[in-house]
């Protein structure tokens, strides 16, 4: 098998003490989370079956200081991973709200610019108003005038 000669020759290549698990795999390194052993580190089989649990029942401690020092640096690996994509989601959702603060602003300055635009309209309305105002009583001021003129003659 390939496989298995090219995980030995890494296995000598990080280091000498990997134990192999029950199907010949060379085993990793885990974390143990539980209130009885936090943070302790074990090797287990690297290989999972669909049920999502390890393939094999393969199971050591590895408390030597190299292998939890391994184990300690791959967990705050993790741990820099995740925050690092919590910063990332942050961002975008800052983006995000970037993003509707200024499609907001853009709304109300629409708004704003309909409300000068109804504004002026008003305004012209008035003055044509005005100005139709001013015709009749001009109108009405000649017409008097006329009668005035047509009576004096008389
Ligand atoms: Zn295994």
């Amino acid at each position: 098998m390939s496989s298995s000669v090219a995980s030995t020759s890494l296995l000598k290549h990080t280091s000498s003490n990997v134990p192999m698990c029950s199907c010949g795999n060379q085993a990793v390194l885990r974390i143990l989370n539980t209130r009885r052993n936090p943070g302790r580190s074990f090797f287990g089989c690297p290989l999972y079956n669909k049920e999502g649990l390890p393939q094999c029942n393969f199971f050591k401690w590895s408390d030597s200081s190299e292998y939890k020092e391994q184990a300690l640096l791959k967990r705050e690996a993790e741990v820099l991973k995740k925050e690092e994509e919590l910063k990332k989601r942050e961002a975008e959702v800052l983006r995000q709200d970037e993003e509707l603060k200024k499609r907001e602003a853009e709304f109300e300055k629409r708004e704003l610019a309909l409300h000068n635009d109804h504004v002026q309209f008003r305004s012209q309305e008035a003055d044509m108003l005005h100005a139709r105002k001013l015709f009749l009583v001009l109108w009405l001021i000649a017409i008097v005038m006329y009668l005035y003129l047509i009576l004096s003659l008389r």
